[in-house]
C-alpha cells in the first residue's frame, strides 16, 4: 500500500478518483487490412515466415497474414524456442501498430499462439491504462480497482450532487460514472473518453470544480461577516490629486477606480483583484483608493515585491501626495537601525498615512495604529499567506482593512474564476493613448554580432537600452555569473557606451544605485537579469534584447518586454534564441512576435504550459485538481459557477463534497 501513498491515494475513494490516462481496446479483433499506423489492437492471424535477419541488430521478423493483409512482428529479443515455435503457427497478438522498412509492423507485440481450433478469450471492457507509479504494474492497479469496484456494489460512494443538478446537465450518478471509467463496455466512445470529455468524465470534474468553488465562497462569507471600516469617498484629497496630474484617467482606471470606491464604502471587507497590462496604469488605482482612507482618517499601506519597485512607488506616491499635505513613511529591509526606529513610530502613531514599502511592513514589529486599507502590487509574486499577514495586521476591533490587489500577470479568466474565485475582478483593458506597440523581433543567436551592431546605433542616437541575460539553471548565483560575463563581453565589443549591470546579488543600494543611474540617463545598456521583470519605468529606453528567451514563460516574457515601449516612440524587442527551437518553442515566441495583447498571451501561455507555471509555483499548491484540467473544461466553469450559486454553500452536502475532493493542505477555510 506504500505504493499506492506516492500515488496520493489512501483509502478506496483515493484509488477510484484515480482514472486511466488512457484505454486500449482489447475487445475486438481488427483485420489487417484495416490496419493504420498509431493503432493499438488485437490481430489474429497465420504466421507464414519466422526469420532471423541480421540487420544493424540482429531480430526475428514474423509475417503474418489473415486473408485481409499482410504484417510483420519485429523481436530483438527472442529465443530459438520463441522462433520455431511462432513458425506456422496461428497467433493472437496485441501491440501498437507503425510503420516499418517493408510496410507496416509491430515491435514486440504481446502475443499467444493458438491451439488448434481454439477461440482466445477477449476482454469484456475496454483496457484502462493507469498513471501509474514504479512497482507497480497495471495488471496490478487493475486488479485493485476491480477489487474495489465490487465492493461498491454493497457500499455505494455517497451522491453529492442533487437529482436536480444531474438532470439539468445529463450527468450519471457517481457509482455509475465510476464504473464506466474505469471498466468502459464495449462500444463505449473511445474517442471521448480518451480526451476526457465523456459525461461520465466531465460530471467528476465538475462535481470536484464545484468543491473548490463552494470552498472559496465559504471563505469569503466568513470574511464578510468579519466587516470592514467603511471609506465614503470624500474627494477632498483624491480631487486635488488628479487635477494636479499632467493627464486625465482613461476610460478603463475611472470605471475601475469607481469599483474599487464603492466597495470600500461598504462595511465588509473588499477583496478586488485589479488586472491590467503593464503600463495600464494600475499605479493610479493604487493612489485613489489609498486616499479615499486617509480622507477617513485611516492609513493605507501599498506593499511591492522588489526594492526597486517599492522605491519607485514610494518616490511617486511622495512626489503627487505631500503637496497635499500628507505624510508618506518607507520601509524595506534596507531602512535600518535610528531611521527605522522612527519609521515604525510614525506607523505606529497614525502619522504616516500612507506606507509604501515592501515584504518588510509584513513583519512583526511593524504595527499600525489603524489601517484601513492594503494595496498589493504584482500579486503573482507573494504567496496567499502573505497577502493574509497583511490583512491581518488591519485586524482592528474584529474589522478587517480592506484589500486590493493589483497584477500585470494577466490571469485567464477560467484560471480566475478557480484560483481567484474568492475575489472580485476588475480589468484595466485600456492603454493610455499615444503609446506604440513594441515590435518584436525573433533572431537565432548566431546573429549576435548584428545585434551588438544594432544596441550601438541605438545608444549613439540617443536612446537606451536593456540588455537581459536569462538561464535555465535555478541558481541565482550561475545567473548573476552570466550576466557579468555578459556585461564585460558587451563592454569589450561597444567601448562608446556607458554600460551597467544589475543582477539579484547585489545589494540593493547598489542595485538601486545602477537603476537612478539608468533613469537619469547616466547609462546608455543596462545589463540585467530577469529582477528588471516588474514596474521599472525608463521611458527613453526604446530596444530590448533578451537572451534565451526560449527558457521563460510568455507572460515574464510579456512583463520583461513592457519595459520599453513606455515613451512615444517605436521601440523593439529582440528575442535571440539559441538554435535549435522545439516545435512548441517556436510556437511560443511566435505568439510573442505576434501580439502584444498581455491577456492572449496569457491564454497561449495555458494552453501550450499548463496553470501551474502560469501562476508561478507559489501558487499551485492552491490549484491542485485531482479529475479537473482547467484547460480541458475551461466550458464548465460557467455552469459550476451557476450551480454554486444555487447551493448553500453552509449546507452539509457542500461540507461533504468539500472534503471529498479538497485535501486538508488546501483547504482555504483554513487560510
Ligand atoms: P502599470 O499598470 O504597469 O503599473 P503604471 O501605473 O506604472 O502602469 O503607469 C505606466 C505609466 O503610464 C506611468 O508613467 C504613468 O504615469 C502613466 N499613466 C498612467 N495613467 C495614465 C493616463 N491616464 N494617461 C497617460 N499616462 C498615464
Ligand atoms: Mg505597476
Amino acid at each position: 500500500m506504500n505504493k499506492l501513498a506516492k500515488l496520493g491515494i489512501e483509502n478506496y475513494q483515493d484509488l477510484l478518483f484515480h482514472l486511466p490516462m488512457r484505454y486500449q481496446d482489447r475487445t475486438r479483433i481488427t483485420a489487417i487490412g484495416a490496419l493504420r499506423p498509431g493503432d493499438e489492437v488485437v490481430i489474429e492471424a497465420d504466421v507464414v515466415a519466422a526469420d532471423i535477419v541480421m540487420g544493424r541488430r540482429r531480430s526475428l521478423l514474423c509475417r503474418i497474414q489473415d486473408g485481409t493483409g499482410t504484417l510483420t512482428l519485429r523481436f530483438f529479443h527472442f529465443s530459438a524456442a520463441q522462433k520455431s515455435g511462432l513458425n506456422h503457427s496461428r497467433i493472437r497478438c496485441f501491440g501498437e501498430v507503425r510503420p516499418g522498412p517493408s510496410g507496416l509492423e509491430i515491435v514486440h507485440p504481446e502475443y499467444k499462439v493458438l491451439k488448434e481450433g481454439e477461440q482466445g478469450a477477449l476482454e469484456q471492457t475496454l483496457t484502462p491504462i493507469y498513471p501509474a507509479t514504479e512497482g507497480l504494474t497495471q495488471p496490478r492497479m487493475r486488479s485493485l480497482v476491480s477489487q474495489v469496484l465490487q465492493a461498491l456494489g454493497s457500499e455505494p460512494l455517497d451522491e453529492l450532487l442533487p437529482h436536480s443538478e444531474l438532470e439539468r446537465f445529463n450527468y450519471p450518478p457517481l457509482t455509475d460514472a465510476i464504473r464506466y471509467i474505469h471498466q468502459p463496455p464495449v462500444g463505449a466512445d473511445q474517442t471521448a473518453l480518451m480526451e476526457g470529455m465523456h459525461p461520465a468524465q466531465r460530471r467528476l470534474a465538475f462535481e470536484e470544480l464545484l468543491a473548490h468553488n463552494l470552498s472559496l465562497r465559504t471563505v469569503r462569507q466568513n470574511l464578510q461577516i468579519l466587516g470592514a471600516p467603511q471609506l465614503k469617498p470624500s474627494g477632498r484629497l483624491s480631487r486635488p490629486f488628479l487635477d494636479q496630474l499632467p493627464f486625465s484617467l482613461t476610460d478603463a482606471q475611472l470605471r475601475v477606480a469607481r469599483e474599487v470606491a464603492r466597495d470600500m464604502s461598504r462595511p465588509i471587507p473588499m477583496l478586488r483583484l485589479v488586472q491590467g497590462d503593464v503600463g495600464s496604469g494600475k499605479t493610479m488605482i493604487a493612489v485613489l483608493s489609498a486616499l479615499q482612507a486617509v480622507e477617513n482618517g485611516y492609513q493605507a499601506a501599498v506593499m511591492a515585491p522588489t526594492e526597486i519597485l517599492a522605491e519607485q512607488h514610494f518616490i511617486n506616491f511622495s512626489g503627487w501626495l505631500e503637496p497635499l499635505g500628507i505624510k508618506v513613511s518607507w520601509l524595506a529591509g534596507k531602512v535600518k537601525g535610528k531611521a527605522r526606529q522612527a519609521v515604525l513610530e510614525e506607523i505606529a502613531s497614525g502619522e504616516g498615512q500612507i506606507v509604501v514599502g515592501t515584504h518588510a511592513l509584513f513583519q512583526d514589529e511593524v504595527e499600525f495604529k489603524e489601517l484601513a486599507m492594503v494595496v498589493i502590487d504584482e500579486q503573482h509574486r507573494f504567496g496567499v499567506d502573505q497577502r493574509l499577514t497583511l490583512r491581518e495586521k488591519g485586524r482592528k476591533d474584529g474589522k478587517l482593512p480592506h484589500q486590493l490587489i493589483m497584477t500585470a500577470t494577466p490571469i485567464p479568466r477560467t484560471l480566475a474564476m478557480s484560483a481567484y474565485a474568492d475575489l472580485d475582478c476588475s480589468i484595466i483593458d485600456e492603454l493610455p493613448p499615444g503609446r506604440t506597440p513594441v515590435q518584436t523581433v525573433v533572431l537565432d543567436d548566431g546573429r549576435r554580432e548584428q545585434v551588438i551592431e544594432r544596441v550601438q546605433q541605438n545608444c549613439l542616437g540617443g536612446l537606451q537600452a536593456y540588455w537581459v541575460c536569462t538561464l535555465v539553471e535555478e541558481s541565482e548565483a550561475l545567473q548573476c555569473q552570466a550576466a557579468e560575463t555578459t556585461a564585460i563581453e558587451l563592454q569589450e565589443a561597444l567601448p562608446d557606451l556607458r554600460i551597467g549591470l544589475v543582477h539579484g546579488r547585489l545589494k540593493p543600494a547598489d542595485k538601486a544605485e545602477v537603476m537612478a543611474k539608468f533613469k537619469a540617463h547616466e547609462l546608455d545598456l543596462l545589463v540585467a537579469t530577469t529582477v528588471i521583470e516588474v514596474g521599472v519605468d525608463v521611458p527613453n529606453a526604446s530596444l530590448m534584447i533578451i537572451e534565451n528567451p526560449e527558457r521563460l514563460g510568455l507572460s515574464q516574457l510579456h512583463q520583461l518586454r513592457g519595459r520599453v515601449g513606455r515613451g512615444s516612440r517605436e521601440s523593439f524587442c529582440v528575442l535571440m534564441y539559441h538554435a535549435p527551437l522545439s516545435q512548441q518553442g517556436r510556437e511560443r515566441l511566435s505568439v510573442m512576435r505576434d501580439t502584444s495583447d498581455g491577456f492572449k498571451i496569457a491564454e497561449r501561455d495555458l494552453e501550450l504550459r499548463g496553470p501551474g507555471e502560469v501562476l508561478g509555483t507559489r501558487q499551485t499548491g492552491v490549484m491542485s485538481f485531482r479529475i479537473a484540467d482547467l484547460q480541458r473544461d475551461a466550458d464548465l466553469m460557467d455552469d459550476v459557477q451557476e450551480c454554486a450559486q444555487r447551493f448553500d454553500s453552509d449546507s452539509g452536502t457542500a461540507r461533504l463534497l468539500c472534503d471529498r475532493w479538497i485535501n486538508d493542505a488546501d483547504q482555504y477555510a483554513q487560510v
